[in-house]
């Protein structure tokens, strides 16, 4: 028996093929006709203007955030339960994150909280610069409660969406929110290009700038000219061209994922203090993690001793975030709320849910869950 990891890649012959084509194509220089078309292929499939193919999802964030003129000395609305890359990216640029907790219905950021911090700073004439939200574990931000009130104070929201992609908001797709939207392709994200990411946006401006400052700041001349600090931050044709392959299977990866969740959600059914991360009625996640929290004193053993059981079978299991108000290296950040975030953290679990898991694996692992309850 093979480990079984959280969520491990899955490639196939198609991305094989597309790869290869690729090569012997002898576009291995970083830009090329595979970047062209999967940055049109996945607009097409976000429903926004522009798509900006990048090396991580963290350089789309630090452009959208650069882009939108988030500066040193800003302030920067971030949800505190998430990835730390969400929060890393504004500071790298001088500007300071102020984390807001999660909404326990959701897992993401608190409508209610942005809109009350908002007004309060608004009144004391200390606006933020930007509003960052982030479509957690694949489902989506509320944004109908988030918009108008970014809107009032003529914020710009910027959507992660590094773990959403194919997730909706009453029917729009994730990612599509905002001045902004950003993606990645990690290697453990629901589509990898083994590492790689796109900035969306419907502003032409906006993403023929983004393409700009991700290529060196390159000024049309035919010497190297600059007139502004750039990066290299562009996602080389090879990569995009496995990017394109792993696009067409989004859908039948998505459907699986889903799959798993209810293969979960069916054997837990009967356990006593196992919840499922709550799926909001707004939407369709994309279902990328499939998430519990234990509540010791009804299940009889906590979160740990569950990963640590399954970790014995060899079968990768995780906490959910730590949320990053607690996290030592922002320690000096301000933050709004915190306790929900927190109690998730100690007691949420994210279990295997790579889109080529079988049934047979999905039996072992509950099975072990099974035999430790009360
Ligand atoms: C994975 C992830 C990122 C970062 O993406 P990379 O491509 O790994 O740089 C950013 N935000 C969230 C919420 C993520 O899960």
């Amino acid at each position: 028996m093979s480990r079984i990891y959280l969520s491990p890649p899955e490639v196939g012959s198609e991305e094989r093929r597309m790869l290869l084509e690729a090569f012997d194509s002898n576009w291995i220089a970083p830009l090329g006709p595979d970047v062209d078309a999967f940055e049109a292929e996945f607009a097409d499939r976000i429903g926004t203007g522009h798509a900006v193919a990048l090396s991580s999802g963290t350089a789309a964030l630090h452009l959208a955030l650069l882009l939108l003129g988030v500066g040193p000395g800003d302030e920067v609305l971030v949800p505190s339960f998430t990835f730390v890359a969400t929060a890393n990216a504004v500071r790298y640029l001088g500007a300071r994150p102020v984390f807001v907790d999660c909404s326990a219905a959701t897992w993401n950021i608190d409508p209610e909280l942005v809109t009350g911090e908002l007004d309060d700073r608004a009144r004391q004439g200390r606006l933020p610069k930007a509003v960052i939200t982030v479509d957690l574990y694949g489902q989506a931000a509320d944004y109908d409660a988030l918009q108008p009130v970014c809107d009032t104070y003529d914020l710009p929201l910027i959507e992660d969406a590094a773990e959403a992609l194919g997730g909706t908001y009453k029917g729009r797709a994730a990612g599509s929110f905002g001045a902004a939207g950003i993606f990645s392709f990690n290697g453990n994200k629901i589509i990898t290009t083994s590492g790689g990411g796109m900035l969306v946006a419907d502003s032409a401006e906006l993403a023929e700038r983004a393409r700009y400052l991700a290529t060196q700041a390159r000024d049309p001349f035919p010497h190297y000219e600059h007139t502004a600090i750039g990066f290299n931050y562009r996602l080389s044709n090879l990569l995009a061209a496995l990017g394109r392959a792993q696009l067409r299977g989004l859908d039948s990866r998505i459907n699986r994922r889903h799959r798993i969740n209810r293969c979960y959600r069916a054997a837990f059914s009967e356990l006593p203090g196992i919840d499922f991360m709550p799926v909001a009625d707004y939407g369709e996640p994309n279902y990328w993690l499939t998430c519990i929290t234990i509540d010791p004193g009804r299940f009889g053993v906590d979160r740990e001793v569950v990963r640590l059981a399954l970790e014995k079978a060899d079968i990768e299991s995780r906490p959910t975030w730590k949320p990053l108000h607690l996290q030592p290296v922002f320690a000096d950040d301000p933050v709004v709320g915190g306790s929900v975030s927190a109690q998730i953290f100690d007691r949420g679990l994210c279990l295997p849910s790579g889109s080529a898991l079988s049934d047979h694996e999905l039996d072992r692992i509950a099975d072990i869950v099974r035999g430790l309850a009360r």
